[in-house]
């Protein structure tokens, strides 16, 4: 027995389960087409809203970095790694946030880890929605704050959850502000109005509705009309804006303290010149014009409201995210398989991503998405749906 093969036995389970997750590669730029394991299909499971993943604007601005600070920052920011093009980037960030100030670190991922051990440690409790997302849970689990669980977008079982907890010296509420398995939205200025009661701090995971929702995809912040209010937005360069990286939104107090504080920033090398300038880029696009959004929603409704009039049940979205509810697991990756056979690729979620009896085909629409690829991609819908049986 090798000291490494209870590794291949995990992998074994997973593959008896049915969780083992084959990895398909691509070998082309995201755009509403792309080639997967060299086949070119429509793109329905990317995170590129808005098409800026391979936006001209946004390369030549990389490529334009590349040629005057290189490839690499050479060093973590505290030491010799903060550019230019960083302090660019966070000034023109809180611009459009309307926030004082903000932090560019490596991921979302990486953002979450960096602040939440900043706000709470061992005295205090974190009041977090209980279908947040992976990284908020591991920053929860750093920071070694207690951790109490509400129910999913419900103020009054938050509210009940802070009474509960009333004696604890920091709280901090803790939501998605666009829920990616769901594509439902938290219901913020109810949930602002209970933490503000219980004077507890307030923060907002706005992965995706970064460049999706409020005014020019200033997120959900602004769509619900709340800037000021919410006291910490963790939000990322990698979905709507097309490139890599995350950050952190807030007062100029918060982006201090992590500059001094945060170890994913103190620790970690910080991004490239030219993920950074592409994010740039991606700012200066969105604050130009809100073309790019409005084509996002006008393709949303139009597909949805097909979809809908089919007969597909797609859950509790109000986002460009469209679950197609299947239920079985199975069948929902038969469906995902079938529609790939068709030219459409769209993912198939099942247990533990989303709960067991609720498998489904996440479907990401895009602003690069034509009225053609639409109008294809429901065709297929319907005829592969009546095919399984899952429409009439
Ligand atoms: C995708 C996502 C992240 C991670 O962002 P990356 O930049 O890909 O690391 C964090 N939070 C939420 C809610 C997300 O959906």
């Amino acid at each position: 027995m090798g000291k490494l093969d209870f590794l291949r036995e995990e992998v074994e389970a997973l593959r008896e389960q049915g969780l083992y997750t084959t990895i398909r590669t691509i070998s082309s730029a995201q755009g509403a087409r792309f080639t997967v394991d060299a086949t070119s299909v429509l793109n329905f499971c990317s995170n590129n809203y808005l098409g800026l993943a391979n936006h001209p604007h946004l390369k030549k601005a990389a490529k334009r970095a590349i040629d005057t600070f290189g490839v690499g920052p050479g060093a973590v920011r505290t030491i010799s790694g903060t550019q230019t093009l960083h302090l660019d980037l966070e000034k023109r960030l809180a611009k459009f946030k309307g926030t004082e100030a903000t932090i560019v670190l490596q991921a979302g991922f990486t953002a979450n880890l960096a602040v939440i051990p900043l706000l709470v440690g061992k005295e205090d409790v974190i009041f977090s929605d209980e279908l947040n997302h992976a990284s908020i849970i591991d920053g929860c689990r750093l920071s070694r704050a207690r951790v109490a669980r509400y129910t999913h977008n419900d103020p009054a079982s938050l509210e009940k959850t802070l009474e509960e907890n009333a004696a604890a010296r920091r709280k901090l509420v803790i939501t998605d502000g666009v829920f990616s398995m769901d594509g439902d939205i938290a219901p913020l200025p109810e949930l602002v109005e209970v933490a503000e009661r219980h004077d507890a701090m307030i923060m907002v995971d706005d992965a995706h509705g970064e460049g999706v929702m409020g005014r020019g995809g200033r997120g959900i912040v602004d769509h619900f009309d709340l800037v000021g209010r919410v006291d910490v937005e963790v939000g990322t360069l990698s979905k709507a804006f097309g490139v890599m990286g995350g950050y952190i939104a807030g007062c100029k107090d918060l982006i201090d303290y992590i500059k001094q504080r945060g170890r994913p920033f103190l620790f970690s090398t910080g991004l490239t010149p030219a993920d950074t300038a592409a994010a740039l880029g991606a700012v200066e696009l969105l604050e130009e014009s809100d073309d790019l959004v409005k084509q996002l929603w006008e393709n949303t409704e139009y597909f949805k409201e097909n979809m809908a009039a089919l007969g597909f049940d797609l859950g509790d979205s109000v986002t460009p995210i469209t679950p197609v509810m299947i239920g079985d697991a199975h069948l929902s990756s038969r469906f995902s398989q079938r529609l790939f056979e068709e030219g459409i690729f769209a993912q198939s979620l099942g247990f533990p991503t989303v709960p067991r009896d609720k498998a489904r085909i996440r479907v990401m629409i895009s602003a690069v998405h034509t009225r053609d690829d639409l109008d294809y991609a429901l065709a297929t819908f319907a005829r592969v749906g009546r095919e399984l049986d899952i429409i009439p």
